[in-house]
């Protein structure tokens, strides 16, 4: 239960996890229990601070969201102005815990905070992305990168080689995160086992990794990507045991239904294998989160990726826990990607297009599931 406290126009609550101030109507700042500010609302603008102290900013303009990333100067001015405003909080009826709150709060500055990138990159390779429902989950590096790795849409892990960790770097980098965490760990009720596939390690190891990190961050269900071809090495009766020592969930990247696609970006799945290792999953009662790219392979391969991804989606043994993923696609114009669509003349969707696609198999996808949850991922919303 949240304690909280209104004082004139300030309202003040110290939620179990964090603190919010609200020192008007159109203004609101969250904080850790360490202090840091978590994300602000402020002149119709929504802050965001990541873990390495970036600040991802969203609005709306025109209808249209906008979002964009501060420079580290521009950062800082917007930390000097929340720490200014959240000092001029009316202290006289405090109780104890909101006024400790408060002082841990006025105990940062700008640079300080600043400086949670340093010791950011000193626990963490950089993340690179996780699923929508995971920004706030603790993030432990089993693997780095992507053992794959040639998929030509995909540059999360380009020039970075393929390593796993020992379990006893693992053991030292749960350390290192619970350290930079803090009492904001308890902000973090799952444990997402990154980078691209660390799923894929041996039975025998992720039991090993997942001990490791279920005692250092006790009580919270683990979950990880994981690909069809690596993912269907694994026998059902291997993901169960997985199951039994805390694998909640897993996130397979489909991308299409369509195999002609699937061949064109290079990832080396067809739908029927993708079929197949669903069906391994939920049997052993994994849940399972699928993800779908819009707009894949533009206007030549649009009819083909909708039928096909529709009739997959249909044959999925998906059941009320699990979600259908929907991301529409990004260009990275430095992909090989990006070169294959110039010289074989792929016309990519335009936003008209990609919002009709994307409506279409959303609506497919709900037709087919009616009690499956299909949700948005927009990779440009990713923070951790
Ligand atoms: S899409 Fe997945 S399998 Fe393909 S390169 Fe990227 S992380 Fe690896």
């Amino acid at each position: 239960m949240a304690a909280w406290r209104q004082l004139g126009a300030w309202i003040l609550s110290a939620k179990r996890h964090a603190t919010t101030i609200s020192p008007d109507r159109s203004s609101v700042y969250s904080f850790d229990l360490e202090g840091r500010p978590l994300s602000w609302f402020e002149n119709d603008c929504t802050y965001k601070r990541s873990l390495a102290s970036r600040v991802h900013v969203r609005d709306r303009a025109g209808g249209r969201r906008r979002r964009w990333t501060l420079t580290g100067e521009q950062a800082s001015e917007r930390f000097a102005a929340v720490l200014e405003r959240t000092a001029k909080t009316p202290r006289a009826a405090l109780d104890e815990e909101l006024r400790t709150r408060l002082e841990a709060i006025l105990g940062w500055t700008p640079e300080r905070l600043l400086e949670e990138s340093r010791r950011f990159e000193a626990t963490y390779e950089p993340v690179s992305i996780l699923p929508p429902d995971q920004y706030l989950s603790v993030v432990l590096q089993a693997t780095f990168g992507c053992s794959w790795n040639r998929c030509t849409f995909c540059s999360f892990y380009q020039n970075r080689a393929f390593r796993t960790r020992t379990p006893a770097e693992f053991r030292a980098h749960t350390e290192a995160v619970n350290d930079l965490l803090g009492r904001a760990r308890h902000l973090r009720p799952r444990i997402f086992l990154a980078d691209g596939n660390a799923l894929m390690l041996s039975e025998t190891r992720l039991r090993e990794l997942m001990d490791i990190a279920c005692e250092a961050f006790p009580d919270r269900p683990l979950a990880g990507f994981i690909d069809v071809f690596t993912g269907e090495k694994k026998l059902a009766a291997g993901w169960a045991d997985l199951r039994e020592r805390g694998l909640e969930r897993v996130y397979v990247g489909l991308e299409t239904g369509h195999d002609p696609l699937l061949a064109w970006i290079n990832k080396p799945a067809t739908t029927e294998r993708a079929r197949e290792f669903v069906f391994s999953l939920k049997a052993a009662r994994v849940r399972v989160s699928v993800i779908l790219m819009a707009g894949l392979g533009g206007r030549r391969f649009a009819e083909g990726h909708v039928r096909d991804s529709l009739d997959l989606v249909s044959r999925l043994p998906l059941e009320d826990k699990d979600i259908v993923y929907l991301s529409p696609f990004v260009l990275d114009e430095r992909s090989a990607y990006a070169q294959r669509a110039v010289q074989e003349h792929i016309t990519p969707l335009d936003e008209t297009e990609l919002q009709a696609q994307l409506e279409t198999l959303r609506a497919g996808c709900r037709a087919a599931h009616p009690h499956v949850r299909v949700a948005p991922y927009d990779i440009r919303e990713f923070i951790y």
